[in-house]
């Protein structure tokens, strides 16, 4: 067993300076990060960024390169992907097609050797758990695309892994059964008290399953924290621009007071001030994102610390919400997004309309450049 730095608080998983080159290209750049039990873990990013290699290491089906892969404490950096108390959960599924929902589920434990009776009770077990009771007898072929999602979750939690790898679990969905199985898969993992690691580009899909999220980009971890933290509190603009909707106002700060700062951004324009508790340099570029539920929509000049004039340039509109693209003098187009509680056909702005925008100055996240 590994020398934990303290023994109480030991890690599932931990990631230490690992690398991974094909050839000369690094898919994964010097990644260090530690996965508790029963964790609920999600790799997020765009295309390419290695989350899928990271993954592939968890499950043994990748050597790293360089640095180690403990998992329970021991070493598992080059041991088989059989050998690992992990299980895969491919984006394909993988079913057998002419086996019965039933004996697919049996599949993995048959070969296990173990005894008739306690093969089917695990069945039957797993079954009740992804609420496939009535469908045991049938084969994948007569069942819809999320009872097969449900048929893999159930023969890959079969065995009871320590942990469970989730490859794009719901990519095959469409939108609304994707968002109904998101909210199974949480209750399954909290029922079973299994780790889950879950590799996805979908950030809403991240935020809604995962207690904790790692974004990624280049081979590399960005950040690592829960779904509110990486929302409210972006460590960077890639973090703020990748989850959610966000406006990037680029200036410079200068400080003003105590974790204060005005930002000069364009000529003829009053400065914004932002509260920070990071610390900006006289005239250092930096970067306010602002989150459009964040920034307040008026007919007229109100009274705010933080107010710029525009015009509507687009609505979407989204049912509760409506999301306004407010040009401002100079080009710059900033987002607005209000609840639409009240009726449509009293909606208060249209297209071209002159509205005045506002917001606090603890409405954005001051970054640097
Ligand atoms: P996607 O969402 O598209 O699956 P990803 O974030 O999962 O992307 P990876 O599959 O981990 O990305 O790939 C990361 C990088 O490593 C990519 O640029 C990819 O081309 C490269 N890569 C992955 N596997 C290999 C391989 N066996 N040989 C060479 N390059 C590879």
């Amino acid at each position: 067993f590994a020398p934990w730095d303290d023994p109480k608080e030991t890690p599932l998983i931990r990631f230490e300076g690992v690398t991974k080159r094909f050839g000369d290209f690094t898919a994964i750049d010097n990644v260090s990060v530690d996965i508790f039990a029963r964790e609920f873990f999600a790799l997020l990013g765009p295309s390419g960024c290695g989350k899928t290699t990271l993954m592939r290491m968890l499950g043994g089906f990748e050597t790293p390169t360089e640095g180690k892969i403990w998992l329970g404490g021991q070493d598992i950096g080059r041991t088989p992907p059989n050998k690992r108390p992990v299980n895969m959960m491919f984006q394909s599924y993988a079913l057998f097609p002419h086996l019965s929902v039933w004996e697919n589920i049996a599949f993995g434990l048959r070969r296990e050797r173990l005894d008739k009776d306690k093969i089917a009770a695990r069945v039957e077990e797993m079954l009740r758990l992804t609420r496939l009771q009535r469908f045991a007898k049938r084969k994948p072929h007569q069942i819809s695309g999320g009872q097969r999602q449900r048929v893999a979750l159930a023969r890959s939690l079969a065995k009871a892994p320590k942990l469970l790898l989730l490859d794009e679990p719901l990519g095959a969905l469409d939108a609304k059964l994707r968002q109904d199985t998101q909210f199974e898969l949480v209750d399954i993992q909290e029922k079973t008290g299994t780790t889950f690691v879950i590799v996805t580009h979908d950030q809403e899909e991240a935020m809604t399953v995962a207690t904790r999220v790692a974004v990624m980009d280049e081979g590399r971890i960005v950040q690592i924290s829960t779904p509110d933290k990486i929302y409210e509190e972006p460590q960077s603009v890639y973090v703020a621009d990748f989850i959610g909707d966000v406006n990037i106002i680029e200036g410079t700060a200068s400080a003003t007071g105590p974790e204060t700062y005005a930002i000069t951004w364009g000529e003829g324009r009053p400065p914004l001030i932002a509260q920070s508790q990071r610390s900006f340099s006289e005239g250092q570029a930096c970067s306010l994102a602002i989150r459009p539920e964040k920034v307040a929509i008026h007919a007229q000049e109100p009274e705010a610390l933080n107010r710029v004039r525009g015009k509507i340039l687009d609505i979407a509109y989204l049912g509760n919400l409506s999301t306004y693209h407010v040009e401002l003098a100079g080009g710059q187009i900033v987002k607005a997004q209000e609840a639409n509680t009240r009726r449509i056909a009293r909606r208060s702005f249209t297209w071209e309309d002159e509205v005045w925008l506002s917001w606090s100055d603890t409405a954005g996240v001051l970054l640097a450049e």
